[in-house]
């Protein structure tokens, strides 16, 4: 058995990561009170941004957001072993 999982916004918080990043290029600094207020997945209306300048920054900023030291969300990683450790289980009885 093999298991997949969507990372961004799941396993991984990159829209935090991504928050924090917006902060430190347009020398901000929006609370994360407003971050986690957000009604929409988009993050450029705390930046006071439109749409059009918000996937602008995205766009410029995305190696920095993708390839950098996201943090986890809390038991990701600890969920994730089990996971493997149930499906290695379950392989051994059904080999
Ligand atoms: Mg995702």
């Amino acid at each position: 058995m093999k298991l997949g999982f969507d990372i961004d916004d799941t396993l991984i918080n990159l829209r935090e990561h991504a928050f924090h990043i917006y902060n430190q290029k347009l020398q901000q600094n929006i609370g994360l009170e407003v971050f986690q207020a957000l009604p929409t997945m988009e993050i450029h209306s705390a930046f006071a941004l439109s749409k059009e300048q918000g996937g602008k920054l995205w766009h410029s900023l995305r190696d920095e957001i993708y390839y950098s030291d996201c943090a986890t969300f809390p038991h990701a990683r600890e969920a994730l072993l089990q996971l493997v450790e149930q499906v290695s289980e379950n392989n051994k009885v059904f080999s």
